[in-house]
């Protein structure tokens, strides 16, 4: 069976797919614009899946719109529970799937891979049967909610901007938290050692417990054993080790693909009419997995589908950890900078600038009361894409 559709298709219905939709409609009103996606469609800030548990938040609470009112919104046709498995460049034509088995045909003129990542899976001996969560849209937070009975067990591996933010939401939501992860402290790659042991410290006061330079070697059922030998009783485990682009879809395509989906300046793919946005996608600075980066690449994306060539350019763009127990904000160094960390302050309150063998800040990461600089501190960093 075959769907017409043609004009611009864009597949993915996540705060990347969603805002080009917005953003193309608000500069062209006559345009087709067709949204597939394989979930339920459900406009709803990803964000807030870290933070939402302490606050009592059901998965209905953190829907902002239905699809059927998006679309008729931004007058799109949104296709829901529709996985797109394969992309026919040649002819200009996708192929759909419905969860029923049954498929369809779609057109498109330009096509836009909004696709996101997926959560990176953790595998060691016994994960397989562990019944290890993930959480990264509306349908796992569902389960996993539903999974958590009050005052439950659980073993949070990964102390990463993600697991941080969960540790600290299933903390004040009531739960004992176990937190592991192999480096030295929290938030390992984004915070120097000191604002890192601060953001340990802060973890444990709120009630974690956290095993630091450990990681998880085998799972046993409700019991994990950790590389020195400590054993962890837990009701239920959540994994947040990062994420990994979605590009299979891209690659079978015969894209160009590294660890997003390549694109230019102008977010375009190898194929000039295809596009990438939002953490499926590879800049020439690499992925960039934040909400910041893909507000900036929908609008520059959007303005030359609409006629005006607009290359990508992006400010340094910090990032708030959701962490009430520490507030802090990261703006990190490109990747591979040169550079140290020169770190003032005093208890949590601290500043940390990266500044390269020139002297120039290159990037910061701030906690406590030092996180009010960080307006003022991001016009000082050089831009991410002049
Ligand atoms: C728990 C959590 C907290 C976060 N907190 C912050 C924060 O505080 N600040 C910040 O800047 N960033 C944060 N992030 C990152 C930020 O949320 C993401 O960068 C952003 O939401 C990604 O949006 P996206 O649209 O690119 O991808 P997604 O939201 O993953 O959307 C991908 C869409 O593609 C669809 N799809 C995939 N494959 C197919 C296919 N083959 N066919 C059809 N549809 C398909 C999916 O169904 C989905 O609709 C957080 C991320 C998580 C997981």
């Amino acid at each position: 069976m075959t769907s017409t559709a043609d004009g611009v298709v864009i597949v993915g219905s996540g705060l990347a797919g969603y805002t080009f939709a917005r953003e193309l409609r608000r500069r062209d009103s006559a345009v087709q614009i067709t949204l597939i996606t394989a979930d339920g469609g459900e406009a709803y800030s990803k964000p807030m899946l870290s933070a939402a548990f302490a606050q009592g938040k059901t998965h209905a609470d953190l829907v902002q719109k239905a699809a059927a009112l998006v679309a008729s919104d931004l007058s799109i046709r949104v296709m829901t529970r529709h996985q797109v498995e394969m992309i026919h460049r040649d002819r200009r034509r996708l192929t759909l799937r419905r969860p029923d088995g049954t498929g369809t045909e779609i057109g498109y003129e330009q096509l836009v891979l909004a696709v996101g990542a997926d959560p990176r899976p953790y595998r060691v001996e016994g994960s397989a049967a562990a019944g290890l969560f993930t959480v990264n849209d509306l349908d796992d937070y569902a389960l996993w909610r539903e999974a958590l009975t009050p005052g439950a067990r659980v073993l949070l591996i990964g102390a990463g901007l993600i697991g941080c933010e969960f540790a600290n939401d299933l903390v004040t939501g009531g739960h004992a938290v176990t937190l592991v992860d192999p480096a030295p402290w929290p938030l390992g790659r984004l915070l120097p050692a000191e604002l890192g042991i601060a953001m340990a410290a802060a973890l444990a006061k709120a009630g974690a417990v956290l095993h630091l330079n450990r990681s998880v070697t085998a799972f046993t059922p409700g019991l994990a054993v950790l590389d020195d030998g400590t054993q962890i009783p837990f009701d239920r485990a959540l994994t947040a080790i990062g994420l990994v682009p979605r590009t299979a879809l891209a690659a079978a395509a015969g894209l160009a693909v590294m660890r997003g989906i390549v694109v230019d300046r102008l977010l375009r793919t190898s194929d000039p009419s295809i596009y990438a946005l939002g953490d499926c996608a590879e800049t020439e600075v690499g992925p960039l997995p934040y909400i910041a980066p893909l507000l900036a690449e929908a609008k520059a994306l959007a303005a030359t589908l609409a006629g005006t060539e607009t290359p990508l350019a992006l400010p340094a763009l910090p990032v708030v950890v959701k962490t009430p127990a520490l507030p802090t904000t990261v703006c990190p160094p490109p990747p591979g900078a040169e550079g140290h960390w020169r770190v003032e302050g005093e208890g949590c309150d601290l500043k940390a600038l990266f500044v390269g063998p020139d002297g120039q800040p290159l990037g910061f990461a701030l906690c406590g009361k030092r996180t009010a600089e960080a307006r003022t501190l991001a016009t000082e960093i050089p831009p991410l894409l002049a």
